[in-house]
């Protein structure tokens, strides 16, 4: 395809005489500017057809207006007059025959007719025109069409902004389409904050023109969800017939699983242009997803009948699909609008991201570099090329079908806990879902959350993520990129591995709600402290509006309201899941998983294999009330009616007559302790639990307990307080800490060596954690525990390495591990050479190592570490 080199092409030159080109935009009369404003009023109002044919009139008397042309051009293609613009286009030529204009739009004037050779000619001219006479194009309109011209080029868009659009608009301030061609520049170049700017400068200039209201709607769509709706419903109150905006409305409908909603905008398209290439290919994206290849294949046929090798079309169906997690088939559909056009960047890019998650990651990561090469401007590429150089540094450990990409320090430190626990959650749930994974099963852990970002989704952003599972590839957060409290990596494992068995038992093709449903679920059955427990707040969410039936629960992740209700979505899919294994049997949920495999519906298969959906939802509302109910029956829920500020003995006088207030009974206890009543506020927290004894929060009662027994040094009161606290919590390392350490005066070890691993499985970067780690293997003589716990340490960069090199030689020593023992031995001494016990060590593991009864054996491989704790009790 031809294209512009600009590193040959002066194009600062040319910027230069633009500038200073004569414009012969104001020199029209008064009559045809008013004309012409009529006709771009139909045009704006979506009145197309009316706005060609009076378009025609007009022409007929000033046959030289450039304007009157493009316009009538591009109302013909807005309605699929595809014809019609051609012919348009050429008698326009016959009056402007050097307009570079005429020649921008008349590309897509060839491309829709089927000519798409006549297309590149026109850009090829475009190209000349522009060699041979730039003087001529210094109006505003064709600098315009040049912008887009130069950005199609792939010429760096800083300076299409500034020697273009920047330009216009000094010459004349209040032209807006000059600000909305920055607004675009920005949306393509996905700096969403800036196209905010330049849509908000536009409004300023013209509150009625539907493009800025639309430009609005997309600036927003990620950071505000309400004004971009608000955008988006002003749009079309302005142009009912904008296609664009019914194209994404339909895009978001097809997003929310709404293909009935979808098809409908469609209808709306279609009825405007009974040809869209876009409308067209939407309708195989749900043809796809509704498993009808049939209306697929004739919906691709007609979305190329205008322009047979139209790579938008493959890339817009792929584009859905991955976003469906179809990733194998959006990565063929990229490779169809490849072979369409082989500079397709987007495509290139896209299959790129699609292979990546697909873990072909040889050709993903070249085809990253590729597009980076062509597109130098491109953000998504660029950080994709910039995140394989760090990622060369990790370290790959691989074991048991799994490949695991750690950053090098973190695997030496916690790597083999990662592995161990990957492999117990393979050993349950592959066999329990009766599924084959393909190996290897791809994890990385990121220490840098802006680095999990672009793996996860090319940008960087979302951060309430902490891991990502595309199939058989899982992103995750390590602890490293967390802050002071990071979540248990342990738990978000178990979750995304589940995702892997059931996004491949189902070919990943299941709804999200019920993949996140059975992997918070099954968190919840391995362990009680993992998944999602129900609070006081999701119980009046699920008694009040916010509850959704089963049925719909697909939408209650993609209208989340707010951050709580995407969480909420989390916890109503898994308490969806346990009721229809409680219902149904665990047997019913697989053949439900067989069945999505084969294309079918979500709702068809529970029907299949469940009840019907109004039995469904009706079972599952009055299961859900009643899991609402039991949280804490006796409390009172309400807001206390008490004064900001009041005092104990109101709060208490208050509590009179609303004894089980949970609020009230807080803020009673808040006042007795400020007062340092320890014995009132003892009496008023053991109430709090007697009504909700589920409530481990931080900060919680249990904790409040605990600080009072601390204070009044009751250390058997506070650990068995403690000790109960940690049933609710996975993530509390400074409950788990206080209760190691009460626990060792106790000589309870079994306790402490529980929280010990449960710290690790929150934050094993930690020295601290690796200390009681060790002082506990120690004392219990699990000698594999402390070798694994010294060589964590040494990775933490300690401040007394010989040390903890004598340890680890002593360790492993006594394991009979011989040659690592002397090596420690000697870094011990290389650390501190007059080290004596080291001295002393080193002589007794070469004593050994050169008795004869050592000789011929190999040391053998240091045994696994322990396997972190795990509470078989089932909520
Ligand atoms: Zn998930």
């Amino acid at each position: 395809m031809f294209r512009l080199d600009p590193r040959r092409v002066p194009l600062s030159a040319w910027f230069c005489l633009l500038a200073l080109g004569s414009s012969c935009f104001f020199t029209s009369a008064t009559a045809q500017a008013e004309d012409l404003r009529d006709l771009q009023k139909l045009y704006r109002a979506g009145d197309y057809a009316t706005c060609a044919d009076v378009a025609v009139k007009v022409a007929q008397e000033r046959p030289g207006d450039e304007d009157v042309w493009a316009l009538k051009i591009r109302a013909e293609l807005q309605i699929g007059r595809y014809a019609e613009a051609l012919k348009s286009l050429e008698s326009a030529f016959r009056m402007s025959p050097l307009s570079v204009r005429l020649r921008w739009l008349g590309r897509s004037v060839y491309r829709l007719n089927g000519q798409p050779d006549r297309a590149r000619q026109m850009e090829a001219e475009i190209a000349t025109l522009l060699q041979q006479q730039a003087w001529r194009f210094g109006d505003m309109q064709s600098q315009l069409a040049l912008g887009e011209f130069f950005l199609s080029q792939k010429v760096d868009p800083k300076k299409v902004l500034d020697g273009i659009y920047n330009v216009v608009r000094k010459r004349q301030p209040t032209f807006v389409e000059a600000v909305i061609a920055c607004g675009e520049l920005a949306l393509e170049k996905q700096d969403f904050a800036l196209a905010a700017k330049h849509f908000d400068a536009a409004l300023k200039l013209d509150d009625t023109h539907p493009d800025v209201h639309f430009g609005l709607a997309r600036a927003f769509a990620q950071s505000e969800g309400d004004r971009s709706s608000r955008e988006l419903a002003r749009t079309l109150e302005l142009n009912p017939n904008h296609v664009p905006a019914l194209l994404l409305l339909a895009d978001g409908h097809i997003d929310a699983e709404r293909y009935a909603i979808a098809s409908e905008m469609l209808g709306r398209v279609e009825a405007i242009n009974p040809k869209h290439p876009l409308a067209a290919a939407y309708r195989a994206v749900i043809a796809h997803l509704q498993n009808n290849p049939d209306s697929e294949v004739r919906a691709r046929q007609l979305a190329l009948s205008t322009w047979a090798e139209n790579p938008e079309v493959d890339h817009l169906i792929g584009r859905k699909l991955s976003h469906k997690y179809r990733f194998a088939e959006g990565a063929a559909a990229q490779r169809r609008a490849l072979q369409f056009d082989d500079d397709y960047t987007a495509a290139r890019l896209q299959l790129s991201q699609d292979l990546l998650r697909l873990g072909e990651e040889e050709e993903g990561w070249a085809l990253a570099r590729q597009a980076a090469d062509e597109d130098g401007y491109n953000v998504v590429a660029h950080n994709l090329v910039t995140l394989e150089q760090s990622l060369r540094k990790f370290r790959t450990l691989e074991e048991d079908g799994f490949l695991l990409r750690m950053d090098a320090r973190e695997a030496e430190i916690y790597g083999p806990r990662v592995l161990a626990l990957l492999k117990r959650a393979k050993a349950t749930l592959v066999p329990k879902y009766n599924v084959t994974l393909p190996e290897p099963v791809v994890i990385e852990m990121f220490p840098k959350q802006s680095d999990f970002a672009i793996r996860t989704f090319g940008l960087p952003g979302g951060a309430g993520f902490l891991g990502v599972c595309f199939g058989t590839v899982i992103t995750a957060n390590s602890p490293a990129s967390q802050g002071e409290n990071p979540a248990c990596w342990e738990a978000t494992l178990w979750h995304e591995f589940c995702h892997v068995v059931t996004l491949t038992k189902t070919r990943n093709r299941m709804p999200r709600w019920l993949s996140e449903g059975i992997s918070v679920y099954e968190e919840g059955l391995e362990n009680r402290t993992w998944g999602q427990a129900l609070t006081p707040q999701y119980r009046t969410m699920l008694l009040g509006d916010d509850f959704t039936p089963l049925s719909e629960l697909s939408g209650a992740f993609l209208h989340a309201k707010s951050p709580l209700h995407l969480q909420f979505a989390y916890y109503e899919s898994s308490l969806a899941v346990e009721f229809l294994v409680g219902a149904f049997g665990q047997e019913a949920l697989e053949r439900v998983l067989d069945d999505l495999a084969t294309g079918l519906a979500i709702n068809d298969a529970l029907e299949r294999h469940c009840a019907s959906l109004a039995k469904l939802d009706r079972d599952f509302m009055e299961f859900a009330r009643n899991r609402a109910l039991s949280l804490a029956p006796l409390a009172d829920w309400s807001e206390p009616e008490l004064p900001r500020r009041a005092d104990e003995a109101t709060i208490a006088d208050w509590l009179k007559l609303h004894p089980n207030n949970y609020a009230g009974l807080g803020r009673l206890a808040q006042a007795q302790s400020a007062a340092r009543n320890w014995d009132a506020a003892t009496g008023t927290l053991q109430k709090m639990l007697e009504l909700y004894p589920e409530d481990g929060r931080a900060g919680g009662p249990y904790s409040q307990l605990a600080a009072i027994y601390r204070e009044q040094k009751r250390n058997q009161d506070e650990r068995a307080v403690l000790k109960r606290q940690v049933e609710f919590t996975n993530d509390n390392l400074a409950a788990f800490a206080r209760l190691a350490a009460l626990a060792a005066d106790e000589q309870d070890w079994q306790t402490v060596r529980d929280m010990a691993n449960r710290w690790l499985a929150v934050n094993p970067l930690q020295p601290a954690v690796h200390r009681l780690a060790a002082d506990v293997a120690e004392k219990t003589d699990d000698l594999a525990l402390a070798a694994a716990s010294y060589e964590s340490l040494l990775a933490l960069d300690p401040i007394d390495p010989a040390a903890l090199h004598l340890q680890l030689a002593t360790a492993r020593e006594r394991q009979g591990d011989l040659q690592v023992a002397r090596r420690h031995a000697i870094l011990a001494l290389e650390e501190t050479p007059r080290y004596a016990q080291a001295h002393e060590r080193l002589r007794s593991i070469v004593g050994k190592l050169t008795s004869p009864r050592n000789k011929p054996e190999a040391a053998p491989p240091p045994p696994p570490l322990a396997i972190p704790l795990t509470l078989k009790d089932r909520p």
